[in-house]
């Protein structure tokens, strides 16, 4: 099995590009919670009806990288409004 990175979090992005939050990938102890998007996807939406939605409607869900500042990610509050 090849070897895949998980990022420590995942972050979920709303359709107007804002960043909506963020799950846990993998923990620093190793313990897994969510090994890939779609994963993490099913914490925000359970059921796939909810996720094929989102999807349709332009939600994103990827890692979280190095480079980002993740607490002002999540702090930042969207300014585009509902929908
Ligand atoms: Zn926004």
């Amino acid at each position: 099995m090849p070897l895949v990175e998980i990022p420590s979090f995942w972050l979920l992005f709303a359709p107007c590009g804002c960043c909506d939050g963020s799950a846990v990938g993998a923990r620093d102890d190793g313990f897994i919670r969510c090994a890939t998007a779609d994963d993490a996807l099913k914490m925000w939406a359970p059921t796939k009806r909810e996720r094929d939605r989102m999807q349709r409607d332009g939600w994103t869900v990827r890692a979280l990288q190095s480079t980002d500042d993740h607490l002002a990610l999540l702090r930042t509050k969207c300014p585009h409004g509902e929908g």
